[in-house]
């Protein structure tokens, strides 16, 4: 039996457990996913173990240590180290390799919804304006993936010099998200992403806020959160919900641990909602 790890804190309502174990057993693989609740001053002692058991495939890594993994690692995939963050660590023999899949979770996910909206395929943003709440590991994938689909990205973050970081590391064809304040009233935006953790305990990330065309919600959590409850009680707006990227990006994950194509449909059963 082999094992895959989640690391990051908190990790005990985590629903990956649930969606990868699922996914091994669909295959008749012999393989275990579990969650490690991983402080800060945990997380290079977790890599080493990693790097020492040979039954260890690889982890998940997530809040908050997506960004602070890059430099610990012994080599990081191109579009992770253009992200900027690494949400899937593959290991190869004692050596850990760093990729982000949060990137094409979120791709999958908007592509997900747009049949439902228009009847029609492909990416919903181009030349829109989008504002993406946070600036961490979640937030700097999707801030990429809308710029490189051409897109206005506003950034607010609860930390301002983060947002401002993301903001200059992140560059598409001369193009950098714009930093902007915390939100409230009537926003001049096409959609809004929260890549910030509120919502998690029942908080609604955006109470001031009238809602756009577009909600994406990343929280991915078993009951809705009060944000995409919202959204979804609100007329004329598209909701994304955490739980579809969370699919995505994990059957991505999937597939670099084992090398084989993830059962979608057995890991999206074993979620508690449809998506
Ligand atoms: P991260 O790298 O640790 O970043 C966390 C971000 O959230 C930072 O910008 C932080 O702001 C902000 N934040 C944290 N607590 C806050 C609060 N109470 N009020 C306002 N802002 C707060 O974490 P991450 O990996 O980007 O994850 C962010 C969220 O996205 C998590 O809820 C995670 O579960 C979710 N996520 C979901 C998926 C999915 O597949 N659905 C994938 C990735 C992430 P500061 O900089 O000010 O600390």
């Amino acid at each position: 039996m082999s094992q895959v790890w989640l690391i990051g804190r908190p990790v005990a309502h985590s629903l990956s457990p649930a969606m990868h174990n699922a996914a091994f057993a669909k295959l008749g693989l012999p393989h275990r996913y579990e969650a490690k609740e991983t402080a800060d001053d945990q997380l290079a002692p977790t890599l080493d173990r990693m790097r020492r058991e040979d039954d260890v495939l690889g982890a998940n890594v997530t809040i908050p240590h997506k960004e602070n993994v890059l430099r610990l690692l012994d080599e990081v995939d191109e579009e992770a180290r253009r992200i900027g963050a690494v949400n899937t660590i593959v290991s190869r023999g004692a050596r850990l390799v760093g990729y982000n899949t949060d990137k094409y979770g979120f791709e999958r996910a908007l592509e997900a919804q747009v049949p439902n909206v228009s009847g029609s395929v492909g990416f919903p943003f181009a030349d829109d304006t989008i504002l993406v709440l946070g600036a961490g590991g979640a937030a700097r994938a999707c801030a990429l993936a809308l710029l490189e689909q051409g897109n206005n990205v506003n950034i607010a973050n609860r930390n301002p010099a983060r947002a401002e970081a993301l903001a200059r590391s992140l560059e598409v064809d001369g193009r950098h998200p714009e930093v902007v304040p915390w939100p409230k009233g009537r926003l001049q935006v096409d959609a809004i992403v929260n890549a910030t953790p509120i919502g998690l305990n029942g908080e609604e990330a955006l109470e001031d806020v009238q809602l756009p065309d577009w909600v994406i919600d990343l929280v991915p959590t078993a009951a809705e959160t009060p944000l995409v409850k919202r959204a979804k009680a609100t007329d004329n707006v598209t909701v994304v919900d955490g739980l579809s990227m969370l699919l995505y990006q994990a059957a991505r994950s999937f597939e670099l641990w084992t090398g084989v194509p993830a059962p979608l449909e057995a890991m999206r059963a074993a979620l508690p909602r449809d998506v």
